[in-house]
């Protein structure tokens, strides 16, 4: 007892400091969650200290030098006080995109983003610091060590076991996203891409495609595909439309899906590098440029960038943020981008029907109801939530339909090229959501719209093409359809 009276001061220091952590650093990724409930906001404040726990026994071994925990602690706390004041006001997610551009952006732009609620989050937050500094001067940090060091030991390893238990969980919130986020910008690309792109045969017709990169989308819950409910209207009265409904991939998240279907590379086949389409249809005189409402990821971000012009909306936002902007956000800019020039290829890369779905579409195509209204999944009915994931595709039928309604209007021959990266569970086996195992992630919808003048103009493919509408697909086909659509040839 008398020990435990001995040890107190130290234990103290540690509830306090991991509070200030909470409160200015931990507390940030949790702080935008939409959750309905007692029981779900209870799940997530378990979350959230099982985080901590974890945070808990890195600062304990951090606190055990006086100086050391001045120096070390005193810049990581004010550095992650800079990221979490925009995760708390604006549901910035701190990943690689965000790392970037405050290591690239010029000292003047970063000053723009200083405002009086950033100073004084600052001023509370070094307030916040400086007291726990003197608390940490008057313990002896290093009393009790052999009966500390196992707990603390334990809590680094149960962020091990916690991420192995359910990967993305912990490392997707701060402190850990900021590190990946560093990790990932000073790591060397994972994907080669080819510099020399062979020698190609074209012609200099006019024509501009409109490539939209879906996100999510199974075949299988598109109303022209034969799916019970009408989620697609506007789509099943525009003509010279067709949906192939047997594409297949292997690949069912986001990282791997989309280096595949904008390269050369084959999914069971793999080399040492790959050509980016982009760089092939630049070589025959094509104007590229990419819109995009995802961050970039490392995966893909070397092939976005062979295109002639890079456009991000909304860039700082990942799929972690609860504000993300909806994807008609791409159509402003794809009418200035249309103008560009005769030969041009535009590419679209949607958040699609990305989980969480409320997020990706508005009251006007909140249709089918009831929806989700928690993020906890466990306490959401399956009738919610494939409620709200039609209510994505009402709103994707919404945003080709658009994207048509401009092409129809273009001088040149036109074409919109749509394709889903992957699919989703959607409770099939128990399972939802995607980037697991099984089949229902495997199926992403995949559709060709051309114009009455693409039609008129190109005639064999369009019935080349056509003829493939209910064959067995992988998309291994999309890059070459693509340079075919365009009549480009590889020598
Ligand atoms: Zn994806």
């Amino acid at each position: 007892m008398e020990k435990l009276k001995s040890l107190r001061p130290v234990i103290v220091f540690h509830l306090l400091l991991n509070s200030i952590v909470i409160i200015f650093i931990t507390g940030a990724s949790y702080y935008h969650t939409p959750l309905e409930g007692i029981k779900d906001t209870a799940i997530y404040i378990i979350h959230l200290l099982l985080l901590q726990t974890t945070v808990a026994g890195l600062l304990y071994f951090l606190s055990l030098n006086k100086w050391v925990f001045h120096i070390v602690f005193s810049v990581l706390f004010l550095m992650y006080c800079g990221f979490s004041f925009w995760a708390y006001t604006q549901d910035i997610s701190i990943t690689m995109p965000l790392i970037q551009s405050i290591l690239e952006t010029k000292p003047d732009i970063a000053i723009d983003l200083i405002s009086i609620p950033y100073i004084l989050f600052f001023v509370v937050a070094i307030f916040a610091l400086l007291f726990i500094l003197k608390r940490q001067r008057s313990i002896q940090p290093t009393k009790g060590f052999l009966i500390f060091v196992i707990p603390a030991l334990l809590a680094v390893f149960l962020f091990i076991a916690l991420e192995k238990i359910r990967p993305g969980s912990l490392i997707n919130r701060l402190p850990y996203s900021a590190v990946i986020g560093f990790r990932q910008y000073y790591e060397k690309p994972t994907l080669q891409l080819n510099k020399e792109i062979p020698a190609l045969t074209f012609n200099k017709d006019s024509i501009k495609l409109v490539f939209v990169l879906g996100e999510t989308v199974r075949e299988d819950h598109l109303g022209i595909n034969g799916y019970k409910r009408n989620t697609t209207p506007l789509l099943a009265s525009k003509t010279n439309l067709i949906s192939f409904k047997n594409l297949y991939t292997n690949n069912t998240y986001t990282g791997a899906s989309v280096p595949q279907i904008l390269t050369d590379e084959l999914l069971e086949q793999k080399k040492e590098s790959y050509t980016s389409i982009y760089s092939v249809v630049n070589k025959a005189k094509f104007k590229t440029t990419w819109i995009g409402n995802q961050t970039l990821e490392k995966s893909f971000a070397p092939i976005v960038y062979t295109n002639s012009e890079v456009i991000l909306v909304d860039k700082y936002k990942s799929d972690f943020s609860f504000n993300k902007e909806l994807d008609e956000a791409m159509l402003l800019p794809l009418d200035d981008v249309l103008k560009l020039s005769p030969r041009q290829f535009t590419t679209l890369h949607m958040m699609g029907s990305h989980w969480w779905y409320e997020n990706r579409y508005t009251e006007d195509y909140s249709k089918f109801k009831p929806i989700i209204d928690s993020k906890y999944i466990p306490s959401l009915s399956s009738e919610q939530i494939i409620n709200s994931y039609d209510n994505t595709i009402l709103y994707l039928d919404y945003f080709l339909s658009e994207i048509i309604n401009r092409l129809e209007k273009e001088e040149e021959p036109s074409l919109l090229f749509y394709v889903s990266d992957h699919g989703e569970h959607l409770g099939e086996n128990g399972k939802w959501l995607h980037a697991q195992a099984g089949e229902e992630a495997k199926n992403p919808a995949y559709i060709i719209w051309f114009s009455e003048k693409y039609k008129e103009k190109y005639p064999k493919r369009v019935s080349k093409i056509t003829k493939l509408k209910n064959n067995k697909l992988t998309t291994d086909v999309i890059y070459f359809t693509i340079l075919e659509l365009l009549d480009i040839k590889i020598n």
